[in-house]
């Protein structure tokens, strides 16, 4: 497969379309980027490892640390945690608040926010030092250390926070989570806020393209069944309330972000990473969805 000639063609063409997106700016500092940036990279089991745009240039990964946390807790207490969170798609916005009560504080997924602050107080609870030791969990999967938080995006969005401190105080009167909320919070928005480019977010989740295990070294980061399930997830969950769009177009599993980050995973082939910060209704990067709808047509690869 010629991925480096279907990427090249279909960059292109979706570079010129016009895009009528928006940037995501209920976080102030992520508006401060060039709202045209456009890059992709795509890293392979095989060991091709292609970018073209703007594939260097780091930006805010957002929702797609979820994946991460997920990964590490998930290491931790392996299927227990399913007693603190579900597996279901939530039919209504990452931050919604409706569902929970009915649910009695168990989130449906770990993707949506209510999710993944119940993951973030898991880390909490397990993690001695849980800022310093989830980085190096990041760090360590790709072997690289540049990786980091961005304190300014961190610290634009604890002065915005209101609906997820909403969440956390809710899942706390519910008691589904043990630490105290605003630790809770801040542990979150860190993870939200680390920076990476394509090339970076590409090598880094190619574990999740290889049964669980780094490339470079064999060395599993979650379990075989660990891996299938979080690709699982990422194909029913990891799109807000467009996965099933994504799933239908797209065929991958995935997760996006709204500083305009996708990840897509074909397992056993690649991980592929697009970033243009230009958001579609839902919430997922216009360009980055078109993209990869055109990649995986043009590949003939889905895993369908
Ligand atoms: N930090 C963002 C929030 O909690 C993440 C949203 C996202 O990327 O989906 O609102």
């Amino acid at each position: 497969m010629n991925f480096k000639e279907i990427i090249q063609d279909t960059y292109q063409k979706v570079k010129n379309i016009e895009d009528r997106g928006q940037l995501a700016t209920y976080i102030p500092e992520l508006a401060n980027v060039n709202s045209e940036s456009f890059g992709v990279h795509i890293s392979t089991i095989d060991k091709v490892s292609f970018g073209i745009g703007d594939c260097s240039e780091r930006f805010s990964i957002q929702s797609i640390a979820k994946v991460l946390s997920l990964s590490l807790a998930y290491g931790i207490l392996g299927e227990k945690i399913w007693d603190r969170l579900g597996v279901e798609p939530s039919g209504t916005a990452f931050n919604s608040l409706i569902q929970l009560e009915a649910d009695n504080g168990i989130p449906r997924n770990p993707f949506i926010n209510a999710g993944a602050i119940v993951i973030s107080d898991i880390l909490l609870s397990n993690l001695e030092n849980p800022k310093e030791d989830f980085l190096a969990f990041v760090r360590n999967i790709s072997n690289n250390l540049e990786i980091n938080y961005s304190t300014k995006i961190a610290a634009s969005e604890k002065t915005v926070g209101f609906r997820n401190t909403a969440l956390c105080n809710f899942i706390k009167s519910l008691d589904n989570i043990q630490n105290n909320p605003s630790d809770v919070l801040n542990f979150y928005f860190d993870l939200c806020s680390i920076e990476m480019n394509c090339k970076e977010l590409s090598e880094l989740l190619l574990f999740l393209a290889n049964n669980g295990a780094r490339t470079f070294d064999n060395s599993q980061v979650v379990t075989k069944s660990q891996s299938k399930r979080i690709n699982a997830l990422m194909q029913t969950c990891g799109f807000y309330d467009e996965s099933g769009e994504f799933a239908f177009k797209v065929g991958l599993p995935g997760k996006s972000g709204v500083g305009g980050g996708i990840i897509a995973i074909h397992p056993n082939q690649y991980a592929i990473a697009v970033w243009s910060p230009k958001l579609n209704k839902k919430g997922n990067s216009n360009k980055g969805m078109k993209f990869l709808e055109e990649f995986t047509t043009k590949s003939q690869l889905s895993i369908f």
